[in-house]
């Protein structure tokens, strides 16, 4: 598992020291102030399971710098991603929807810090956070969307495409340059062997659109991997920004959002 930090109750408002999550970063200072006492600074460790599956959550962990992949088992074995977390979302933030315990690992793809509070703190102060319990849910209802894009994406489009999509939401979510990840890792995140990997790594490097060098991916053209990236980036980060427009502006955006969701689907296994 991971290591403990030592920090406890951080005086993130008092101290003018921002979040760099995103969720955290919504909040109004008064709310900031009220949870940030209960805030736990952590590490993320590379590759380590932050969250096993079947197992109690006990923390909701907002990450602020690194990527954290959400694994679905396919066998006893295997398992393939489903999304990813970075500085815009919650390791565990379904509790706030009622569930108990996690119906998918979350493992640490790329290492960095996150700030954690523990659930039942959460749930003690939620009534006087309704900022927060709304960003989470906005949260929650995007990345059920972009994990059913996911879906359709392994389904319709090349590996390729797949891969520049990946990258392009990798460098959103991780807000850094030079992205530490492996072929064996991504192969087994995106459920493909090594060598599907490493041909379009190839294929891409050749293009210019990045660089690689010990164990590090630089992205040196990001407006060309867009435009080798297929429509599925597009429409997540669409999703996300009608999100964003609606601020949680009552049930119409949000079942208007569903069904463009639903038709991106559809279009993108066609
Ligand atoms: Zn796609």
């Amino acid at each position: 598992m991971w290591t403990e930090g030592r920090d406890t109750g951080l005086a993130l408002a008092r101290d003018n020291e921002r979040p760099r999550n995103l969720l955290l970063k919504s909040l109004p200072l008064e709310e900031l102030e009220r949870l940030s006492p209960l805030l736990q600074k952590v590490p993320l460790i590379p590759r380590r399971v932050l969250q096993h599956a079947g197992l109690p959550i006990e923390h909701v962990t907002f990450i602020e710098e690194g990527l954290v992949s959400v694994l679905a088992k396919v066998d006893e074995r295997n398992a393939v991603e489903v999304g990813l977390i970075g500085h815009d979302g919650a390791v565990g933030s379904i509790v706030v929807l009622g569930a108990g315990t996690a119906a998918f690992s979350h493992f640490v793809q790329i290492g960095g810090t996150a700030l954690r509070v523990g659930v039942d703190d959460l749930f003690r102060m939620l009534p006087a956070l309704p900022r927060l319990r709304e960003a989470l849910h906005l949260y929650l209802h995007l990345s059920w969307m972009q994990s059913a894009q996911v879906a359709a994406c392994s389904l319709g489009h090349s590996f390729e495409q797949r891969l520049a999509s990946w990258l392009l939401t990798a460098h959103d979510r991780c807000d850094m340059s030079d992205l530490p990840i492996t072929q064996d890792l991504l192969a087994r995140s995106l459920g493909v062997r090594r060598p599907t990997v490493s041909d379009a790594f190839k294929q891409l490097a050749q293009r210019g659109v990045f660089a690689k060098e010990r164990g590090r991916v630089r992205i040196l053209d990001r407006a060309r991997l867009e435009r080798i990236a297929c429509r599925c980036y597009r429409a997540m980060c669409r999703q996300r920004d009608a999100l964003k427009r609606s601020k949680m502006g009552g049930k119409t955006l949000i079942a208007l959002s569903l069904v463009f969701a639903l038709l991106e689907i559809e279009l993108a296994v066609q």
